[in-house]
């Protein structure tokens, strides 16, 4: 997910990362609506082994740098099921969380409708309504299996993260006519950015 704010994404990176992982860690390039690999369905890790802390490390740091509070591994072109996320405030110190295979295995009746945003579809903010609390099975970083309920903004993210998994973005949850209107202005942003590098 993208938020509107950004003075957080450096000061992340110069906290959470010692500079052997600096080194090894890179920035992938975030894909971006209507790319077809963003509708794939995403497939469950075997093993969390040190190539997905690898995977997990290079996202968050892509996350950070875009900057935002979620990725999934298919935002960066790799269709496992693995998820990013910080909801730290501007203020407060970074707090990675890591979800490998994450489930709901229980949601409540009443919804709750956030302004969302994704960095596969940048500068489009728009509301969603989703269960306002979720309970989360995942592995986490070491691979070892966490059983928790999520609120709040928490839910809300993780829920729109786990979309991603299953090729569905959060423009999906909005009328035709929005969604199409959110994928126009992304195409132009991009050809207006191509048309500046060109000259
Ligand atoms: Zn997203």
């Amino acid at each position: 997910m993208a938020v509107i704010t950004d003075s957080q994404a450096l000061a992340n990176l110069d906290e959470t990362l010692s500079p052997t992982q600096i080194v090894e860690m890179s920035i992938k390039q975030i894909l971006t609506v209507p790319n077809p690999v963003l509708k794939q369905v995403s497939r469950p890790v075997e093993n969390v082994t040190d190539d997905t802390r690898k995977l997990m490390d290079d996202m968050l740091q892509t996350m950070y740098a875009a900057p935002g509070i979620g990725l999934a591994a298919i935002q960066i072109g790799i269709p496992l099921r693995v998820i990013v996320m910080d909801l730290a405030g501007e203020d407060e110190k970074p707090a990675p969380r890591y979800f490998v295979n994450p489930e709901i295995i229980e949601d409540v009746e009443e919804l709750k409708a956030w302004e969302e945003g994704c960095l596969s579809v940048p500068d489009f903010y728009e509301e969603v309504e989703r269960p306002e609390r979720v309970k989360l099975r995942y592995l986490n970083y070491y691979g070892e299996e966490v059983v928790e309920w999520a609120e709040g903004m928490y839910a809300t993210c993780i829920q729109h993260e786990m979309d991603h998994l299953n090729g569905v973005l959060f423009i999906d949850h909005l009328s035709r006519l929005k969604r199409q209107r959110a994928i126009r202005k992304v195409k132009k942003a991009a050809r207006d950015k191509q048309l500046e590098t060109s000259e």
